[in-house]
């Protein structure tokens, strides 16, 4: 039976700001749009699930209980305006710094696709009606491994990805949006075809 589609967003400068390590629940913002968003996919039928790097573990920046707190703080910011995330998936290593286990070569640091395709079989996904959206090439590239369409959004690094890097991306995104809520807006009318 085939499984149900999903988006699978990037946290830091996709769906909240980019702001470097966020080591303090406080730290983290949504993005404009954000809740908007994932109330549209919410509605769906589409799975909205988030895939996020955050080697600031490895690093030592800060410890996994932090991290849970500013997850915690995400989830809790989405309810407040009515929307929810599916799944919160995230990869907690480096593969040269810090102390193991958080130091590992690991399959699930994006560009790899370990998180998607982890999500895929937790959650009954299937892959090839699925889309990733992110702000760096390394999430566009892991949407291609786990078989999946891609977004890269404008916000976070997209920008400076999209105008002075975009001669040296191995691989295009599908799509370039403004923003989630416009790249959800994209993807909704596609599948409306
Ligand atoms: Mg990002
Ligand atoms: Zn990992």
């Amino acid at each position: 039976m085939p499984g149900d589609p999903a988006v699978f967003i990037d946290r830091d400068g996709t769906l909240t700001e980019e702001v470097g390590y966020v080591n303090h629940p406080r730290r983290l913002r949504l993005l404009p749009g954000s809740a908007e968003a994932l109330r549209r996919l919410n509605r769906s039928g589409l799975k909205a699930v988030m895939v996020t790097n955050q080697s600031g573990v490895a690093r030592g920046y800060f410890s996994e209980e932090v991290l849970h707190a500013v997850n915690e703080a995400l989830v809790s910011q989405l309810k407040a305006e009515g929307a929810y995330l599916d799944g919160l998936y995230v990869c907690l290593h480096h593969p040269t710094v810090g102390d193991p286990p958080y130091r590992a070569a690991c399959d699930c640091r994006k560009p790899a696709p370990g998180l998607l395709t982890r999500a895929a079989g937790d959650l009954g996904l299937d892959l090839s009606r699925s889309w990733m959206v992110g702000d760096k090439i390394s999430d566009i590239l892991a949407g291609r491994r786990a078989g999946v369409g891609s977004i890269l959004v404008l916000t976070g690094y997209g920008l400076g990805e999209s105008e002075y890097r975009r001669s040296r991306w191995p691989t295009p995104p599908d799509h370039v949006a403004e923003d989630l809520l416009e790249s959800v807006e994209w993807i909704l009318a596609r599948r409306a075809r």
